[in-house]
């Protein structure tokens, strides 16, 4: 019998998971042309007494891979032995985009536009359907694991929606060196979420298809920081302080060439400082890239050839 000090059963496509039970779950979502099925592994971990649901989840974007070895080092590490609520974690959300070492599904659509998704949609869309309505339903609050796209590196850092102070209380709590409030984009995890009330902020750190020690570490410090915060684990080791960025801004390409970043990820920066050159391809000519104002770096664009416009840098202050 269900009491008010015990946790509720987690449900997740028909599979219960009690109080004080751990249990692997899946959801399918699709076969590969060759008939293999395609499912989503979940570990749930409930504990016996009363508490949130938190959902953690990388590789929506399936080149995202710092944050599956985030979770996959956490579970090794058997720090889910939560002293109440409940924990729900998936290392890979899109398969389909792991597997191919690519941020979305083999049609070319991204998972993370897709939500809430449609049950005969497409296969980014049905991705999104069967998560919206099978897991999403069984939480209270979420961490979403990416790192920068394409070649560009992110310094660890949480996003959180602007106007929701839950979701702004939660990037505090993690602890990663800085964190921001950024725009809902349409179609996304984060947007549903926030229309469910459910807070979600994204962890963002690292490159794609590139381990970086320094972002794994912090994730699991992060997530430990929150999961404690909210009572579900003992309190955790104190951290360096977060800073709050109030403003952020993208410094373009002013031409296409050859571009050579000359400081590091997460550098303080002050205005007018040279932050990297572009340099013309055949002829000697260069430009210096300078900064925009006193604050700090939390992106670079690690690719070498670039275009008129390119986001190069993305600053704070
Ligand atoms: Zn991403």
């Amino acid at each position: 019998m269900h009491t008010p000090e015990e946790n509720k059963t987690i449900v997740i496509n028909g599979e219960k998971v009690p109080p004080g039970k751990n249990k692997l779950v899946r959801i399918e979502i699709a076969r590969l042309p060759t008939g293999t099925l395609i499912d989503i592994p979940i570990h749930v971990f409930n504990a016996k007494k009363a508490g949130p649901t938190v959902l953690l989840q990388a590789g929506l974007h399936g080149d995202e891979i710092n944050g599956v070895e985030t979770l996959r080092r956490m579970l090794q590490q058997d720090r889910f032995k939560i002293k109440k609520g409940a924990v729900i974690v998936v290392p890979i959300l899109n398969i389909f985009g792991f597997i191919h070492f690519s941020r979305d599904v083999p049609d070319g659509k991204d998972v993370n536009r897709s939500f809430p998704g449609r049950k005969t949609g497409s296969l980014a869309s049905r991705i999104a359907f069967n998560y919206t309505s099978m897991v999403m339903p069984q939480v209270d609050l979420a961490i979403d694991l990416h790192t920068g796209g394409g070649q560009r590196s992110n310094f660890p850092q949480v996003r959180y929606t602007a106007d929701d102070e839950n979701s702004k209380a939660l990037a505090a709590a993690f602890g990663a060196p800085i964190y921001f409030a950024s725009r809902l984009i349409a179609g996304s995890f984060r947007k549903t979420m926030s229309k469910l009330n459910k807070p979600t902020i994204v962890y963002e750190a690292g490159e794609s298809m590139r381990f970086d020690d320094q972002a794994i570490e912090r994730g699991i410090a992060g997530i430990q920081n929150v999961l404690s915060k909210l009572g579900m684990l003992p309190k955790a080791k104190k951290m360096p302080k977060s800073n709050h960025l109030e403003s952020t801004k993208w410094v373009r390409s002013s031409r296409a060439g050859m571009f050579i970043p000359e400081i590091h990820n997460g550098s303080k920066i002050t205005k007018g400082q040279v932050l990297g050159m572009i340099t013309d391809v055949y002829s000697k000519k260069t430009r210096q890239v300078k900064a925009p104002f006193d604050g700090v770096v939390f992106c670079i664009n690690h690719q070498a050839v670039v275009n008129q416009g390119d986001a190069l840098f993305h600053v704070g202050r």
